[in-house]
């Protein structure tokens, strides 16, 4: 069944195609240990969302998602098209979405460096030049239950508000882009930036750097080339080559 209209069906697979590309590379990253997480992209000029499925007893990496693997859910999260449900987890999307009418992209997984970091009940501060753009920190939310009421899912978007990021105590992040290139290459930067400050806190200390030097980084658009030249490293990197 398909909820969309012909002259959505265009934006509709460019915006699917994108979101494998996100997959690809997140997964090459190592974003998504042992296939959990997710991505969503709100298809343009629409209410539409394009997510993965629950795919976890189909494929066996996300890598290996393939565009007919992809769903199509309303604002609501209610699945239009597509083979399989929602994850349980879709709140996240909608209401991050809702809330946000810049971001085009949501990213939902677990990486190792911030979910260690937010054990120590400590906040990613932009600790190197790249992670800047999370000035003057990445909020965590205190709660490490599964975002799987709308409810928990408001609970994340209040406590992202105008940010790129949030830790989910004990858990993992939640990450957004104005497309699903930049909310991908946020998701490794905050990544990197928890590394960093988790390998010098055992060295000694971590430090923010200087708000003088670094506060105008919050403010570095999608366009920028720390994100688009990234991107593009990336992409080159785990999809070139691919027949789809
Ligand atoms: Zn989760």
């Amino acid at each position: 069944v398909s909820a969309t209209t012909s002259s959505q069906t265009a934006q509709v697979d460019e915006t699917k195609k994108r979101l494998i590309d996100g997959l690809r590379v997140l997964d090459g990253e190592g974003m998504f240990e042992k296939a959990f997480g997710h991505i969503s992209a709100r298809v343009p000029a629409s209410e539409l969302i394009v997510m993965m499925g629950h795919v976890h007893e189909h494929v066996r990496t996300l890598a290996q998602t393939r565009a007919e693997d992809l769903i199509v859910i309303d604002a609501d999260g209610t699945l239009l098209d597509g083979p399989y449900e929602p994850p349980g987890e879709f709140h996240i999307h909608t209401e991050v979405l809702r809330a946000r009418g810049d971001v085009g992209a949501v990213v939902h997984c677990h990486p190792r460096s911030p979910v260690a970091l937010s054990i120590t009940r400590s906040e990613v501060l932009p600790v190197t030049w790249r992670a800047g753009i999370f000035h003057p920190r990445v909020p965590l939310l205190e709660d490490p239950r599964q975002i799987d009421t709308a409810e928990r899912g408001r609970a994340v978007a209040r406590t992202l508000a105008d940010g790129r990021a949030v830790t989910l105590m004990g858990h993992g992040v939640v990450c957004v882009g104005a497309d699903v290139g930049q909310a991908a290459v946020v998701t490794i930067d905050l990544s990197d930036a928890a590394r960093f400050q988790l390998e010098a806190m055992a060295a000694g200390g971590a430090h923010a750097l200087p708000d003088e030097l670094i506060a105008h980084r919050r403010d570095t658009p999608p366009e920028a080339e720390g994100f688009t030249s990234a991107w593009n490293y990336y992409r080159a990197k785990w999809c070139r080559g691919d027949q789809r």
